[in-house]
């Protein structure tokens, strides 16, 4: 029986380590469900999922409803790729290219180089806090890692893996491994060399539930998880509505929208979750009273 996806949290090296950590098997594969994602591309996005709950939980400053949204503007054949995560543990994604045509690409190249946004901030609405670093094709997780070091001022090692069989995602999930300020350098020197040692994080993730493999990378760091009723549920979850799904059709001319009524209505489709919402003649003559207002 497949355990349901969870983040968890722990300390290492007495006290030097903040660890946070994620499975994300089933958020990933329903991902690559609703978007038809190409192995690559479910990769991709697996990983930048998992990463958006993973810095969701670390960046959140006692704000409860906090989200981070992650969007990759490379040059790689995916096209923009946009992945979303909450403290509550609800994250939704978004693939342009979801198919490319070489599939033997890696994650990095397949994103490419370009530019990392990353924006933060609190639902319902709330001003966001946004930043950049360039993208440099690298892959997920060591662009995640720049983006902390330059951004946010954390020095930390972040580890992701997606497992992709013939039949969908086998696995996927992730550990940040935070270094305080304190932390000495000597300590810093030792986990990078547990984790250099460690098997690849996808092998791990597919044999193991996420609190052994976090136990397994950091042996011998006196690693600690935080009691589990801390634990956080993850699932793939949309926030779409009714409502905003018409919104951007204000946006929209009176001519095009008397040429939606006119062939009966409209239909708006969600790009996170596939969810379409359906406009009739009426709703749409609603929106071109405002125009006349
Ligand atoms: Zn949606």
């Amino acid at each position: 029986m497949e355990q349901p996806d969870r983040l968890i949290q722990g300390m290492a090296g007495t006290g030097d380590f903040r660890i946070i950590a994620a499975q994300t098997t089933l958020t990933v594969e329903t991902a690559r469900e609703i978007l038809d994602l190409a192995p690559v591309a479910a990769d991709a996005l697996g990983r930048a999922l998992t990463g958006s709950l993973l810095l969701a939980r670390l960046l959140n400053k006692d704000a409860r409803n906090q989200y981070v949204t992650l969007r990759f503007d490379g040059d790689g054949p995916l096209g923009t790729m946009i992945a979303e995560g909450t403290v509550a543990g609800g994250a939704r994604g978004y693939v342009a290219n979801p198919v490319p045509p070489d599939p033997s690409l890696k994650v990095g190249q397949a994103i490419g180089r370009g530019m990392l946004t990353v924006v933060r901030g609190m639902l319902p609405a709330g001003k966001p806090y946004t930043s950049q670093v360039t993208l440099t094709g690298s892959g997920v997780a060591q662009e995640l890692t720049r983006y902390l070091m330059r951004s946010e001022q954390i020095a930390s090692a972040v580890l992701l893996g997606v497992m992709n069989r013939r039949d969908g995602v086998a696995a996927a999930g992730g550990i940040v491994i935070q270094a305080f300020p304190h932390t000495e350098e000597a300590a810093i020197a030792a986990v990078e060399k547990r984790i250099r040692e460690a098997p690849p994080l996808s092998t791990l993730l597919e044999k193991l539930p996420i609190e052994d493999v976090v136990a397994q990378v950091l042996r011998g760091m006196d690693y600690k998880q935080i009691d589990s009723s801390f634990d956080v549920p993850l699932e793939y979850r949309c926030s779409c509505s009714r409502e905003r799904a018409l919104a951007p059709l204000v946006l929209f001319s009176r001519e095009e929208l008397q040429e939606m009524i006119d062939e009966g209505g409209s239909e708006v489709k969600c790009e996170f979750c596939g969810r379409r919402y359906t406009f009739s003649r009426e709703d749409l003559l609603t929106l071109t009273a405002t125009h006349e207002a």
